[in-house]
C-alpha cells in the first residue's frame, strides 16, 4: 500500500485511541445505537467537514453529501436518506448547507463543460436561470457565485419541504424543522439564511424572507421587484 494511504490508517488508529481514552467505552456504546437529532445534507467538498465545523462527535449527525447540495425530487439516494433520517432516526432538524465559492456552483454559473457533473448541475442552472434578475445585477463574479450559492440553498430547502417523506410527517404531526444555511471557506463560521420551516403552511413565507435577505445582502433592498431584468 502507498505511503500516503499507511498514513491514514495510522492517523485512524491514533484517532480511536484518542476518542476512547477521552471517553472509555465510545465505541460500543455507539454500537447498539445512534440517535442524531440531525441531518446535514451538504456538498461534498473536502473543505467542509460536516461533522467537524459544528463540533458533533460520531452518532450525533447523519449526512447526505453530493455536488453542490441538491435535493432532486428524483434523486433516490437523496430521498432515501432523508427518509430514513426522518421516519426511522426520528431527526428533529434537517439542515441544507451550501458554502461559498462552491466549485460547482461556480462552474453552473459560467456554464464552463466539466463533463458528466454538468447533467447534475443542470439542476443549479435552473436555478440561476430563474433568479437571472438578481444575479444580473451584481457585478463582481465572486460574489455573484456566492449570491448563486445562497439562493441555491432556498431552492433546495424548499425542495426538501415539498418531499412526501417530509410532508407525511408534518401530516402526522411529528416536528421537523427544515433549514438553509451557509458556510464562509474564508472564516470557518456558519449563517443562517432564514428559510426556516417546521411546517408546509410555513414553506412560502420562509422561502420569501430567506430571497428578501439575499436581495439584501448582496443589492442592499429588501424587495426583488427592482431586479427583474433589463428588457
Ligand atoms: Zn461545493
Amino acid at each position: 500500500m502507498s505511503d500516503a494511504l499507511d498514513q491514514l490508517f495510522a492517523n485512524n488508529q491514533k484517532w480511536a485511541a484518542k476518542m476512547e481514552a477521552r471517553e472509555p467505552g465510545f465505541f460500543t456504546k455507539l454500537l447498539a445505537q445512534q440517535e442524531p437529532q440531525y441531518l446535514w445534507i451538504g456538498c461534498s467538498d473536502s473543505r467542509v467537514p460536516a461533522n467537524d465545523l459544528v463540533g458533533l462527535l460520531p452518532g450525533e449527525l447523519f449526512v447526505h453529501r453530493n455536488v453542490a447540495n441538491l435535493v432532486v425530487h428524483s434523486d433516490l439516494n437523496a430521498l432515501s436518506v432523508i427518509q430514513y433520517a426522518v421516519d426511522v432516526l426520528k431527526v428533529t432538524h434537517i439542515i441544507v448547507v451550501g458554502h461559498s465559492q462552491c466549485g460547482g456552483v461556480r462552474a453552473a454559473l459560467s456554464g464552463r463543460r466539466a463533463g458528466l457533473v454538468d447533467n447534475w448541475l443542470r439542476h443549479v442552472q435552473d436555478v440561476r436561470d430563474a433568479h437571472q434578475g438578481l444575479l444580473r445585477c451584481i457585478e463582481d463574479p465572486a460574489r455573484q457565485v456566492d449570491a448563486l450559492v445562497e439562493l441555491n440553498v432556498l431552492e433546495q430547502a424548499r425542495n426538501l419541504c415539498h418531499t412526501t417523506v417530509v410532508k407525511d410527517a408534518w401530516e402526522r404531526g411529528q416536528t421537523v424543522v427544515v433549514h438553509g444555511w451557509v458556510y464562509g471557506l474564508h472564516n470557518g463560521l456558519l449563517d443562517d439564511l432564514r428559510i426556516t420551516a417546521s411546517g408546509l403552511h410555513e414553506v412560502q413565507i420562509a422561502y420569501a424572507k430567506g430571497l428578501a435577505a439575499v436581495a439584501q445582502r448582496y443589492l442592499g433592498s429588501t424587495g426583488i421587484d427592482d431586479v427583474s431584468p433589463p428588457p
